[in-house]
Formats: structure tokens, sequence, C-alpha cells
């Protein structure tokens, strides 16, 4: 660890986490706690918790928990450090790494911030060059003029080998660590991209990633015959990983979770186009296809995902990945109404209006997929009706949802004039879906009820507990490690912390459970002793079971056995009495001798 608790703690500190959680979720304040519906899972009633004094969340439906830097590794997709960092920067904290710690960090800082010194200097060049006239008239022919090229800081890449390179006095490091350019065959530093308009490619924190640059029309063929592909994207990269990016989320982010709908497409020119048809909530996948860490990504924003391809590509996606994605994440996955041969960026200019409606109509993906099978069928005849039956059914199959598919049995049947039952029968046994990705494991059943409640205590009314109670109480192995974290660690949070990273992660959610689950009232000293009276006496009669083994075994002589016997259980039963103070303390002195004989 390269940086050091103290500074860990006073992020932590300096971080307000109902602010920060509020960002994406929307909090209701109840009491002490807040609550709102989790990101994690979906769901219609809240059961996702945040307490705001601890700094630490906790869900009671799926058991997601942490504290902020956790939520920022969970939903930014982030390593610690770099979750770290991200809310140093946000409360204006500065780190001090070691001299020597991580240099693959230095690395990072270091292309993002030569990606986004190309970004503006490629922007420079589109607003202002005049080899870019060609550039600015080919994106007006697309709609796109001066306002919506700085908004989205679009650029140009001119038609020379080295500009870029030259120009910000780049590395061969810099370059081949970006993706903006290489070293060529004759050992001299070259562009990746030149003749092309560039969309830059954002983080959702809005810094630049990546680029990727589409080449205008009059330079597609070139002299020497080679054909230039359309669009040439920035390469992976220690900055850059397609497989999770979304061009645009950054800007779409705030109307994403505002209106719980993201709209997917195809091209970056066909985002721009939503935006300016007024529906600021598109992203697009960069140069592949789109795929579970996409989902990821979106299930924290949003859970109506309408695809807005062309209705060709849109057809094409693999429905099973799609079902699966859709339970998984619990999000629901809808494909927009797309005229036939439009895309979004052409009907944005023809039909703004046409546009929006074919979001607002966007039909479930299984519907959409249904709707093209029996678009293609021929009613008019009974074989044609047949044929599109047995279309229909081999796309319903792949439904994993019988109550999904049964309802859409229906409809087809309607549709084609066939009666269920017949319908029915052509019906195929789905395809076992793949296995949904495990949930959080499940709270361990039976936390006996007392060491819960001490522990209960112990968070939320340290004073009237933390000098009784002792390791040895707690004979469930949850809750002794909740109970050593806890007394070890400084704060609540850095125990869960603390839990997480020895590997103890059922422990770390329990510990974070207890702590959003505040006492419902304020105990009064019998109530305190009446809950450790009951742990204390599990505890005890579970030594004295021990005892008596040891006995049989002859480790200890009857006599001692006997009167040990005695007194213990003399102690039990003055518990909850006046003497109780007393027999308290005998009691935990001698679970504590039981503890050093028995430990090696
Ligand atoms: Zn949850």
């Amino acid at each position: 660890m390269a940086i050091s608790d103290d500074e860990i703690a006073q992020v932590r500190s300096a971080t307000d986490i109902v602010a920060l959680i509020s960002e994406t979720v929307a909090l209701k304040r109840s009491g002490r706690r807040w609550s709102g519906l989790c990101p994690f899972h979906g769901e219609k009633t809240p059961s996702f918790s945040v307490n705001a004094e601890e700094g630490l969340y906790y869900c009671f439906g799926c058991r997601a928990s942490g504290d902020a830097i956790k939520w920022v590794r969970e939903t930014h997709h982030l390593d610690f450090v770099d979750a770290l960092r991200a809310l140093a920067d946000r409360a204006g904290i500065e780190l001090h790494e070691d001299a020597n710690a991580g240099p693959q960090r230095k690395e990072r800082q270091e292309f993002m911030r030569v990606m986004d010194q190309a970004v503006s200097w490629y922007h420079e060049r589109l607003m202002s060059s005049p080899d870019a006239r060609v550039a600015r008239e080919y994106l007006k022919t697309r709609g796109i003029d001066g306002n919506v090229a700085r908004r989205f800081k679009l650029g140009w890449a001119p038609d020379e080998w080295d500009a870029l390179a030259a120009s910000l006095k780049l590395s061969e490091k810099d370059l081949s660590g970006t993706g903006l350019g290489f070293v060529n065959s004759r050992d001299r530093r070259q562009d990746a991209l030149r003749a092309r308009v560039i969309f830059p490619i954002f983080d959702p924190a809005g810094k630049a990633i990546a680029v990727g640059g589409r080449i205008l029309p009059q330079f597609a063929t070139r002299a020497d015959g080679r054909v230039e592909a359309k669009y040439k994207n920035s390469p992976e990269t220690p900055i850059y990983s397609k497989r999770r990016t979304l061009y645009a989320l950054n800007f779409a982010k705030d109307d994403v979770i505002k209106s719980g709908e993201i709209i997917v497409c195809e091209g970056y020119t066909d985002v721009i186009a939503f935006f300016q048809a007024g529906m600021e909530r598109a992203v697009a996948t960069c140069g592949t296809a789109l795929g579970e860490e996409h989902f990821k990504t979106m299930r924290n924003f949003a859970k109506r995902i309408v695809l807005a391809y062309d209705a060709d590509a849109a057809g094409q996606s693999a429905a099973a990945s799609v079902y699966q994605w859709e339970r998984q994440h619990e999000v629901d996955v809808f494909v927009a109404r797309l005229p036939e041969g439009t895309d979004p960026a052409e009907l944005a200019q023809r039909d703004p209006e046409a546009l929006r409606r074919s979001i607002q109509e966007a039909l479930p993906f299984l519907g959409f997929r249904l709707e093209r099978v029996l678009a293609g069928a021929n009613f008019a005849t009974a074989e044609g009706r047949a044929r599109a039956a047995e279309l229909a059914m081999a796309v319903l199959a792949e439904h994993p949802s019988e109550l999904v598919r049964d309802q859409y049995v229906m409809e087809v049947a309607d549709r084609l004039r066939l009666d269920v039952a017949t319908l029915r029968s052509l019906a195929s046994e789905p395809r076992a879906p793949e296995r949904v990705a495990a949930r959080p494991t499940p709270p361990p059943r039976d936390l006996p009820r007392p060491g819960v409640e001490a522990l209960r205590l112990l968070v939320h009314a340290p004073e009237q507990v933390r000098e009784r109670l002792i390791a040895p109480f707690f004979e469930n192995g949850y809750l002794r490690e909740i109970y050593r974290a806890l007394i070890a660690a400084r704060s609540i949070p850095s125990a869960v912390d603390e839990l997480e990273r020895e590997g103890h992660e059922e422990s770390a959610a329990i510990l974070a459970q207890l702590v959003v689950d505040e006492l419902d009232h304020e105990y009064s000293a019998r109530e305190v002793s009446a809950v450790l009276a009951q742990l204390i006496r599990s505890a005890v009669n579970q030594e004295l079971r021990a005892l008596g083994h040891d006995l049989r075994e002859a480790r200890v002589t009857p006599e001692l056995a006997q009167s040990t016997m005695r007194d213990v259980k003399e102690r039990l039963d003055l518990l909850e009495s006046v003497h109780g103070d007393a027999a308290e303390a005998d009691l935990r002195t001698w679970l504590l001798e039981r503890a050093t004989l028995t430990s090696p």
C-alpha cells in the first residue's frame, strides 16, 4: 500500500457519502439513515441504506455494502488506489504517494495528459485551421455546427504524416502508450490518424482517454489506390478499454440518471444526433459489439436500455446474451423502431419528431425480434402461416422465462389465427441459459441473536458495552472476527476495510449491515445487561461443555472440574441480579483464562 492509512482516513472523513451516492441514486432521509433504490440490484422498494455518520452503505436486498471508496470502486470499476485518488481529487486533498510507488499510475497520468493535449490540439485545428475547412463543411452537411463541435470537442487530424507528433513533440512512448501514433519502418514518428474528423472519447468523469476518427469521403481512396477504413479508433491502451467504454457517457450521464433511460447507438454521429434532437442520453460503443462490461456500466445509471441500431443490426444482436444480461443486471432492453434503412443521424435531420417517437415506442427485445419474423410472413396461405409460426416459436424459445414466452405465444397465435395448443406443441424447450453470475453470498443463517445484538450495541452505543465485551463471548466465527476488527480499528469504516482486506468479506458485509441497522431506541442499562447476560450464558455453557470434555479426557481432576462448574453456575444465576456486575466480571475472567489455557 503506497498511500498511508492516515491519508486514507483523511479522504474518507472528507467525503460526504450521502452527496457522493446521491450523484447516482435518489436518497431519501429517514431519521439518521438515508435510503433509496439499490443500484446494484433491481428493486421497486428501497432496501439500500446509507449511514452518513459512519460513511457506510448497505443493501438489505443484495447485501452490497461498503464505504465511499468501495462505492467508487464498484460504480466506476476502479481499483482501490484509483478510487481513493478520485475521492481525494473530489475533496481537494493531495495524496503523498511514496516516491517509488505506482509507476504504472504515473505512466497512466502521463498518457492522460498527452491525450488531453492531443484532443485540444485536434479541436483547435478543426475550429481555426484553414486546412480544416473541408472537415467543417463535411460536418455541416451532417448537421453539426460550431457549437456542437465545441460541446463534443470534435477535432481535425490534418492530412499530414506527423503534424500531431511534431507539434506536441511527443515521444515514442507517448505515441504508443496513447495509440496516437507509432514509429514507422523508416524510424520516424508518425500520427495514427490523418485526414479524419476526430471524435474524442472521454471517461465518465470527462477525462479524454482515446479518439475515434472518421475519414473524410474525399480522402477515402488514396492516390496509390489504397482504401482507408471509414472509422479508425485508438487501440486498447493502459488508459482505454473498449469493452468498458461508452462514447459520450460523460455528456449523457445526467440525463440518463434523470430519465432512467439510456440510448445505445452504433456511431458517434448518431449519438450527437440524439443530443441535437433533445435526447441527451445517448451513448455508443467504440468499435466493438455491446457486451457484458457495457451492461455492467449502464445498469448503474439506468434500468431501461434502448438499442437505437438500424433494424438489421439490432436483429443480429446475440439474443441469448441479451436475455442473460437482462436477468443478470436487472435491466430491460428495448429496440427503437427506426424506419427500415435509416440511421438516427439522418432521421434526426429529416424528422427529429420521428426519432423521438422511435425511442418512446421502442419494443422489448423479444417483441422486436418476433415482429421481424412476422413482418416477413405470408399470412395469405396456410403454409405461410405455418412457416411463420415455426420461426416465431424458434425466436421465442431463446427467452429463458416461461412466463414471458407464454404471453407471446398467445399473441402469435392471435396474429397467425392458429390455436394456442397447436402453437405450444411447436415450442421446443429453450436452451438452458448460461448460469447467472453469483450474487453476493447470502448471509450465514442462524447468526446467534445475542452476539448480533451485542455487536449492534458496540457499533451504536459503544460507551455502554465496550469495556464489558471480550472476544470469547463470541462463539460464532463471523461475529468474533467483527468484534476483533471493531476493537482494533480506530473507526468503523476502517474495521470494515480491514475485514475486507483480510478476505473476511462475509464479516465485512455483516458489519456494514449492523451499521445501517440502527437501534430503534436507546437501551436502558437493564436492557444492555439482558443482552449481555444472554451472550455470556451461551458462551459459558459452551465452555462448560468443553470442561466436561477435559474431565473425560482426564485433563483436569474431578475435584477441580466440579468446583469450577459449581462456581460458574452460581455466577450465571446471579447475572441479572443486583450482584450482576461482579458475576459478569468473574465470568469474563474465567472465560479469558480458559481461552489462554486452550489456545496454543
Ligand atoms: Zn441491493
